[in-house]
């Protein structure tokens, strides 16, 4: 058996792995796709120390950090069930899809999140050219430019104010017939200059022309007309669905679905940690999940030393 066990490769996922192997301990990182989201990124420029990297690029520099340390790794390996331990301190089990079974005295969680799709011709196309889903990383992107946000949810409207401050214009497309997000959201958008607002607005298409954005149809769901805005950027926003299909009814989950944790990373169950995009600990950004996973790490490292056996 393990005495760390982490489950997902991404930045969280190495950074713990890491922490974990530097003390001397047995560790297995099984993940689907080693890298996580970061394999889908292009540039990054707000990982600190690094000027700017790539995504494959960083993919690789995670994987190389670990390998060069005795950790197991088994990529391409998808965990479907966690079965508590028995008894307080036992082995806890991780069943994969292949069928095998893994044991740890502790696990790390670290399956991370997905941004949710629209859904609509040229989505695909122009994603990472034009459609983006990360106003942190990729607002600054779009200096000058004309962007619209879909979604008028929290994180659409917080997503239109914040880039309202670095584009020329943001028009916000929300499916419904009102923003959702908070009051004191809504009334900081609309006192915006450069802002637009479309409710009851159903996005029909991205287009575009020579690999890049150019603008996004939709249809007004009342009068049923179709409608055209020419732009260079578009940023979905309408949710970052948590990995965590598979640990329902197992561990504690907020009502978004992400893994309840306190400050030292621990779960609900006794030795199970989570770090990085999948838990509650907000902004998911690569810089965090790093350091959320260095602290999971940390707090499995300081359960397991409080076991009668390490
Ligand atoms: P993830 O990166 O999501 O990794 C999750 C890991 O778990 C993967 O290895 C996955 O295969 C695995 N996994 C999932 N389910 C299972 C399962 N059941 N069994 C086994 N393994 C599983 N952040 C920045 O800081 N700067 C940027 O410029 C930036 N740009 C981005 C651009 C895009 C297009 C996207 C999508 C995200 C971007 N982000 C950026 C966000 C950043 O990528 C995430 O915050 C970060 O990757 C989260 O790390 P994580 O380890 O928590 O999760």
């Amino acid at each position: 058996p393990y005495d760390m066990l982490i489950v997902g490769g991404g930045p969280a996922g190495a950074a713990a792995a890491v922490y974990a192997a530097r003390k001397g301990i047995r560790t297995g990182v099984a993940a689907e796709r080693f890298g996580g989201q970061v394999n889908d990124t292009l540039a990054i420029e707000n990982y600190v120390s690094v000027l700017e990297t790539d995504g494959p690029k960083f993919a690789a520099a995670l994987e190389g950090h670990v390998k060069a340390y005795d950790v197991d790794i088994m990529n391409l390996q998808r965990a479907e069930k966690l079965i508590p331990a028995a008894e307080p301190g036992g082995l806890i089990e991780v069943q994969l899809a292949n069928g095998g079974t893994l044991k740890s005295r502790s696990v790390i969680l670290s399956t991370g999140a997905r941004w949710r799709n629209v859904n609509v011709p040229g989505e695909q196309e122009y994603k990472n050219k034009g459609v983006a889903y990360c106003p942190h990383c990729d607002g600054p992107l779009f200096k000058g430019k004309r962007v619209a946000v879909i979604g008028g949810g929290n994180s659409g409207v917080e997503a239109a104010i914040d880039l309202a401050g670095i584009v020329a214009h943001v028009t916000l497309i929300e499916f419904g017939e009102a923003l959702r997000a908070d009051a004191v959201l809504v009334n900081k958008l609309k006192s915006l200059p450069n802002v637009t607002i479309h409710t009851s607005a159903q996005t029909t298409e991205f287009t575009g022309e020579g690999g890049k954005l150019n603008g996004l149809n939709y249809t007004d769901r009342n009068s049923g007309e179709a409608h055209r805005i020419e732009l260079e950027g578009v940023f979905v926003q309408i949710g970052l669905v948590p990995n965590t299909e598979w640990l329902k009814g197992v561990v504690e989950l907020s009502k978004h679905g992400e893994i309840i944790v306190d400050a030292r990373g621990q779960t609900s169950l006794p030795g199970v940690f989570a770090a990085g995009d999948v838990t509650t600990v907000p902004f998911k950004q690569i810089i965090i999940a790093t350091g959320d996973g260095a602290k999971a790490a940390l707090g499995a490292f300081d359960y397991l030393m409080r076991q009668p056996v390490l």
